[in-house]
């Protein structure tokens, strides 16, 4: 009874995950290159967009999101069952979204910086990350490239904020649309690693291709999502950062 509603969620989550994926891919690296000043984030750009991407990733982004798809169709089903913690009726004070939104943000980054360098250990890291390291030279489809093990962390993430946190839903929507672009953004590998981390935005405090594709390249540092202070507070930020 309730199995034939989720699959069919399910399936159309896949199809929206899908689209979000190519849309995504196709418009961030141009659009990164446009902002003023950006030097190694349009060496990125320039690089990514002429970079065939890899079949292993491919199959790996299509495959995961097989995962995510059935989070959120979980979510969806729960939510009608009043199970979750998502408000949708308007009157929140409007300083409420900003707030849930990088809450969520910085609890993520925490949460994930840990997890990312659990995933390194070597017990953990061929179940767990090798997937996502296959390629040296990330493209877009790095970006959503899991093992089934990250997928269901990563996924359980996600389901777990919205039973547990009270979230208004349109900043639910908004931070999932800000986590996948930031991912795509995250994997536009700069094509000079000789270009500092200082170069991304904020005075470094924020992640960007330079500060991740060094942790392709080096996977044994710069391990944060989108904040440098967990890699600068516990040594792991890259020694020219
Ligand atoms: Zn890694």
């Amino acid at each position: 009874m309730i199995l034939r509603p989720l699959l069919s969620l399910t399936l159309g989550l896949e199809a929206i995950l899908l689209a979000r994926t190519l849309v995504l891919i196709a418009l961030i690296p141009p659009l990164v290159g446009l902002l003023p000043g950006a030097k190694a984030t349009g060496a990125g750009a320039s690089a990514m967009r002429t970079r065939k991407p890899s079949g292993h990733d491919i199959a790996l982004s299509l495959g995961s999101s097989w995962i995510f798809a059935l989070g959120g169709a979980v979510v969806i089903q729960a939510d009608g069952l009043g199970l979750t913690r998502l408000i949708h009726e308007p009157g929140s004070p409007w300083w409420l979204a900003p707030l849930e939104f990088v809450g969520v943000l910085l609890l993520q980054d925490t949460l994930f910086y840990g997890l990312h360098r659990l995933m390194h250990h070597r017990f953990c890291y061929r179940w767990l990350h090798q997937g996502h390291h296959h390629s040296r030279q990330p493209t877009g489809w790095t970006a959503f490239a899991f093992d089934a093990g990250e997928g269901l962390l990563q996924a359980g993430f996600l389901v777990s904020v919205v039973f547990l946190i009270p979230l208004q839903s349109a900043t639910l929507l908004a931070l999932l649309l800000t986590m996948s672009a930031w991912a795509v953004v995250n994997h536009l590998d700069p094509a000079h690693e000789s270009e500092s981390p200082r170069s991304e935005r904020l005075g470094g405090w924020l992640i960007g291709p330079t500060h991740h594709g060094l942790h392709h390249r080096r996977p044994g540092r710069n391990f944060g999502l989108y904040f440098t202070f967990w890699d600068r507070f516990c040594g792991t930020a890259e020694p020219s950062a």
